[in-house]
Order: C-alpha cells, then sequence, then structure tokens
C-alpha cells in the first residue's frame, strides 16, 4: 500500500531566485513551528561554506506538514556537475519545483538538473516567484518554462503542468496573476494533489537505499535515504547489500525523520518517507539495507569519479611558524579524514613522504578553509 500521506519533491532553483526564502515561508505557514519558535533565516543554505559562497551544495531535506500531508522538500545542487549525486536526489522523489525569477526568468545552470528530473518522469510544479518585483514579466517567463521544457523533451502531461506566481518575500501566492494575493495555500495544494505520493509498500519486508551519507560526532555515520519497502525501526537487524555483490549483517541504531527543521528521532519509520540512521560504522552511498530473510538490492547511480587531484602538505618553507597556525601532518591527517566521513566524492592516500596527502576531489576542493 501507498502511503498516501507523504509527498517528496525536490527543489530545482538558480541562485538568488528564491529558494531559501520561500522554503521558510512554507515553514512558516504550514505551521509546524510553535508560534515562540524563530524561523532560522536562510535555512537551506545552513552549510557556512555554502552561504560564503552563496550557493547549495549539499542536498538536505526539510519538511513541512499541510492538512495531515506530510512534504518532504530535498534540495537539489544547481549544477550540472554533480552527476550521479544528482540523481540519486532525484530518485527520492515523486516531483519537482522548478522556481524561477519572474524578474530574470529561466536560467542556463538549472538546465541540467531539471532535464535529469524530465527523464526520470518526475512531474514539475513551476512557481513564478518574486512577483512583487518592479518590472517583471510573470506571463512571459511562463511561456519561456514552456519553450524551454519542449527543448527538454517533456512529455506531454510534464508540458500541461501547473504553475503558481508567489512572492516568497511577501509570503502571497496565486494560481491567476489577476487573482487576489492569497497565503502559500494554493502552492501546498498544488503539490499535494499534483505530486504523487511514493510508490512505496507499507507492508512488504524492509527494503532502503543509501542515497546519502552524514556524519555526527557522537552517533557516527549516518545513511541518509528513502525507505522503499517496509519500515526502519531502531534496534532492527538487517542485511547490507554491498556494492561488490558482498553481504554483511548490522543493527541499526537511531532513526530520525524531519518535522520542519528539525532531524527528529523516532522508533520507526515508514515505506515513503526519507529519513536518516545510525548504526552501521563504514555504511555507504549504493548501498541496499534489507530485512535479512528478503535480501534484495536496488540498483545504483555511481558516484562521479573524481577530476581534481591536489597534494596537501606541511609547510616547508622559509615562513613557515611566522605567520598563522602551525599545522603538523597529524593536524592535516586529521582533518582530511574527518572530511572523507561525509565528502563522498573524496578520495585521499599517503603519499612516500610522512608530511604530503594526495587528495583527489571533484571540483575546486575549498572545505580545508573551515578547519
Ligand atoms: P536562493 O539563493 O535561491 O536561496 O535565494 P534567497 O531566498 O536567498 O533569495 C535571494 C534574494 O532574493 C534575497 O535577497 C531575497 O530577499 C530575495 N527574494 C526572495 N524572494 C523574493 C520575492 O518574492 N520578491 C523579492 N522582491 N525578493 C525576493
Amino acid at each position: 500500500m501507498n502511503n498516501k500521506n507523504i509527498r517528496n519533491i525536490a527543489i530545482i532553483a538558480h541562485v538568488d531566485h528564491g529558494k531559501t526564502t520561500l522554503v521558510d515561508e512554507l515553514l512558516k505557514q504550514s505551521h509546524v513551528f510553535r508560534d515562540n519558535e524563530q524561523v532560522g533565516e536562510r535555512v537551506m543554505d545552513s552549510n557556512d561554506l555554502e552561504k560564503e559562497r552563496g550557493i547549495t551544495i549539499l542536498s538536505k531535506n526539510t519538511s513541512v506538514m499541510y492538512n495531515g500531508v506530510k512534504i518532504n522538500i530535498v534540495d537539489t545542487p544547481g549544477h550540472a556537475d554533480f552527476g550521479g549525486e544528482v540523481e540519486r536526489v532525484l530518485k527520492t522523489v515523486d516531483g519537482v519545483l522548478l522556481l524561477v525569477d519572474a524578474f530574470e526568468g529561466t536560467m542556463p545552470q538549472t538546465r541540467e538538473v531539471l532535464k535529469k528530473s524530465l527523464a526520470l518522469n518526475l512531474k514539475p510544479i513551476v512557481v513564478i516567484n518574486k512577483i512583487d518585483r518592479p518590472g517583471s514579466n510573470p506571463e512571459k517567463v511562463v511561456d519561456e518554462v514552456l519553450e524551454l521544457f519542449i527543448e527538454l523533451n517533456a512529455n506531454d502531461d510534464q508540458l500541461d503542468f501547473p504553475v503558481v506566481y508567489a512572492s516568497a518575500k511577501q509570503g502571497i501566492a496565486k494560481l491567476n496573476m489577476k487573482d487576489e494575493d492569497g497565503t502559500m495555500d494554493c502552492l501546498f495544494k498544488t503539490i499535494i494533489d499534483t505530486i504523487n505520493p511514493p510508490d512505496c509498500d507499507e507492508d512488504g519486508p524492509t527494503q532502503m537505499l543509501v542515497s546519502n551519507i552524514d556524519y555526527d560526532d557522537y552517533v557516527g555515520r549516518i545513511a541518509v535515504g528513502r525507505v522503499e519497502r517496509g519500515s526502519v525501526k531502531s534496534g532492527m537487524q538487517v542485511t547490507v547489500c554491498k556494492k561488490d555483490g558482498k553481504t554483511v549483517n548490522g543493527k541499526i541504531a537511531k532513526v530520525y525523520t524531519h518535522m520542519g527543521l528539525e532531524k527528529v528521532e523516532v522508533e520507526e519509520a515508514k515505506a515513503g518517507d526519507i529519513i536518516e540512521f545510525s548504526g552501521i560504522a563504514d555504511i555507504n552511498i549504493g548501498e541496499t539495507i534489507c530485512d535479512p530473510e528478503h535480501v534484495e538490492k536496488i540498483d545504483f547511480v555511481d558516484i562521479d569519479e573524481p577530476t581534481v587531484t591536489m597534494t596537501f602538505s606541511v609547510n616547508n618553507g622559509p615562513f613557515a611558524g611566522r605567520e598563522g597556525e602551525f599545522v603538523t601532518s597529524r593536524h592535516i591527517r586529521d582533518r582530511l579524514f574527518k572530511e572523507l566521513e561525509r565528502n563522498v566524492s573524496l578520495r585521499v592516500s599517503e603519499t612516500a613522504t610522512p608530511d604530503a596527502f594526495e587528495v583527489a576531489g571533484r571540483r575546486r576542493i575549498t572545505f580545508i578553509s573551515s578547519y
């Protein structure tokens, strides 16, 4: 049986088109927060480094409740060169919100993610944001989106996309530009009516594909993904299907779902929900968690291989130790290996010199600034 009370969607938006403001507003209007609780600014960009660079790199989950339906909102990287990562995220959802600035119109950077979403048969909803902006032309932008969809081979059903006009900043939305300004209700309703509930079987034996990993200093490695079948319970024994075909047994420790911005610990999470769990130390992306009596692996889109290699070594120049913090090879080693726990596209290897490490990543390797 499907989980009718869940909708899983991803947001696709060009930087600055208002993704963060919109999610903040949906959180406020969905009343998941008590009146005395403050909604933090720029929720989806909470990673400091991302804030600094003004882009959202990590895929994060937020959920909002509306009329008893839980809407899991997954962020997507707005870039084309995250190949496997985008697909893994998109496989956990049934629809996408394409958010476009009513003044700027569609931007080429969102094209690849949109193309992948359409190819995966996801249902799109188009949100034209910033309709309050002087000089904006929402109707023209809708035509532009339609042209883009045609170019990207959208099917007839996808071309018939619903449009919601919004000013996330003012907290208003409407289905036609000539309508009176309303609350975000019409957007919530459009999501619930247009996007299918996840096609997952709540009653069968447990099965979940790990689509991302995270790390917590207290509980260690955390697996993120959508429960495909049955439920995931704390304390449950499971079999992990590794990518090379081997299987190992493990035990789930804590299980979490998302409520608003909070990660909430639960005893059990059911098929269709996007969840996290701890307890299996060496769990990795692409592995399937199964009921030990029903071991069935789920196919997986592999992570892109690193494209850049750099050597990190201790400063042995003439000014070493005179300026900045003194960093030993142990510091570098600890920091690099800590990063490996959560950065799935990174490889770190020792070199012939004890003071140097070879680091391979997929783009500019900038995480080290957060040391
Ligand atoms: P993100 O990069 O897509 O997450 O965009 P943000 O939510 O951070 O918004 C970028 C900028 O656009 C911020 O200065 C927002 O205040 C502004 N903004 C967001 N939504 C609206 C809107 O509906 N109208 C106007 N005028 N500005 C908006």
